[in-house]
């Protein structure tokens, strides 16, 4: 009996492809609803922008490729309408059955939009690579003038570029009072800052529930929702698979679930949070690829684990990245630490080198010096340092330990006083 994948994207694919390595021999399917598989969701606000040229770019494998090269039998227009555990059978739209012995759930997760229905034809949303190309041919060919995003988290903030990028006038509607998933002022100011810059206009605290709500009376030639994300997991339930608190799959660190024979990974699936130490729910490419390959490996009879996350993510709006990892200030207190934050703004590189002006937030706990997350702001060199902040997470470093960091030096590149050190340094006065 075969290892069975429902979905073709980034957990599925990777769990599927690290099942070949384990098991040379096994029968392994992947059954994908959608037309396509494996493509860079990431990718599609700068297919909508222009910047990537053909949305088939943005494709990495097709089935041809998984079928030849590593004898996979992968099935697009599969739709997986039911699994029945006790029978090791998952039932596709068409009225197949399949039997699987190992199943892994990579089901992703979908857009949280306002209310049931099709949406307007003026209405879109930005997750697959069909709503990316009916957005962009949207943009051609009706050229509006007027774009309104729902949603300041990245895909919101992203879309808003893309539209700005082609000539709108555009407004950002968040429900909140944060921007890009922050719960943090520092930052907020930040990203507001650099949208007012570039003439994005935001409004906070507006709850669009539904499209005909007075809160959507604003010019709208194109509307953008973005407002979340809910994770897949309505076919896992009805099969006995349990639901975490995040309303994720839950997993354990072999991301099995409850069911014995039965993996979740990627945005339908809970994993553990380093910093809290319990399961979290946050959707990204690059745990889905891990987590996926984690599910893949031990669904074909490995033993691996996944070791967690700590968040970290990085988004780009009009030339300057946004990163941030771990937890903020106010998610630390709710977790029961006692947390200091500080913030210093630092040259990226010397003056002399054309150095811009990097921000740094480092968040530290007060009893035990330990460093709880941070974030980073600027046009050059944020991916690197975020990085080194993600790192001493997952080592889970103190501030002194963090402050003695031997990070590289030269003009083109630094300043011989990183401003991460230069954070550090703020955060052991204020400890
Ligand atoms: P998905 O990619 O959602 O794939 C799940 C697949 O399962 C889908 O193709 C779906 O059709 C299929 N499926 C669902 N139900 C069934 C069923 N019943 N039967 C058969 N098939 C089914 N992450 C980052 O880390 N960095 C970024 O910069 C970033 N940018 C993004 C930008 C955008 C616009 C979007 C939408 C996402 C972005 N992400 C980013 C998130 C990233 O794309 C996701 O985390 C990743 O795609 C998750 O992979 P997945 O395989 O878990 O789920």
């Amino acid at each position: 009996m075969a290892l069975v994948v429902i979905g073709g994207v980034a957990a599925g694919l990777s769990a599927a492809a690290r099942a070949r390595r384990i098991s040379p021999d096994l029968e392994i399917v992947v059954l994908e609803k959608g037309p396509v598989i494996s493509y860079g969701a990431c990718g599609l606000p700068y297919f909508v922008e222009g910047r990537v040229l053909e949305a088939n770019h943005l494709i990495v494998y097709t089935p041809e490729y998984f079928r030849k090269q590593r004898n996979i039998d992968v099935r697009t227009g599969a739709r997986v309408v039911a699994i029945s555990h006790p029978r090791r059978e998952v039932t596709l739209e068409s009225g197949a059955h399949v039997r699987y012995e190992h199943l892994v759930v990579a089901t992703g997760a979908r857009c949280d939009t306002c209310g049931p229905g099709s949406l307007p034809p003026h209405v879109f949303t930005l997750h697959t690579l069909d709503d990316a190309t009916r957005l962009r041919a949207f943009l051609r060919e009706k050229q509006p003038r007027n774009g309104v995003v729902v949603g300041a988290g990245y895909i919101g903030l992203e879309a808003a570029d893309a539209l700005r990028r082609n000539g709108l006038r555009v407004t950002v509607l968040e429900r909140s009072q944060h921007l890009l998933l922050r719960s943090d002022d520092w930052w907020t100011a930040q990203v507001r800052k650099q949208l007012a810059d570039h003439g994005v206009e935001v409004r906070c605290g507006v709850d669009v529930r539904s499209l005909d709500s007075p809160a959507v009376d604003f010019p709208a030639d194109v509307v953008v929702l973005a407002a979340g994300f809910k994770p897949n997991v309505e076919l896992a339930a009805q099969a006995g698979v349990e639901i975490g608190r995040s309303g994720a799959i839950r997993t354990d660190d072999r991301m099995e679930t409850n069911l014995r024979g039965v993996f979740a990974a990627g945005d339908c699936a809970e994993v553990g949070h380093l910093v809290t130490g319990r399961p979290t729910w946050i959707p990204l490419s690059t745990t889905a690829n891990k987590a996926g390959r984690v599910a893949g490996a031990n669904a074909a009879g490995g033993r691996e684990r996944f070791a967690g996350i700590v968040g970290t993510s990085i988004v780009g709006i009009f030339g300057k990245a946004f990163a941030s990892t771990g937890l903020t200030a106010v998610q630390a207190r709710a977790e029961g630490f006692s947390p200091v934050a500080v913030q210093v703004e630092a040259k990226s590189k010397p003056g002399y080198f054309g150095g811009s002006k990097t921000g740094v937030e480092l968040v530290a706990d007060r009893a035990t010096h330990k460093l709880l997350g941070g974030s980073v702001v600027g046009e050059d060199g944020a991916a690197g340092r975020i990085d080194v902040i993600a790192t001493a997470l997952h080592a889970g470093m103190r501030v002194d330990q963090f402050e003695q960091l031997d990070l590289a030096y030269s003009p083109p590149f630094a300043t011989v006083w990183d401003p991460l050190l230069i954070a550090a340094q703020q955060m052991m006065k204020e400890l």
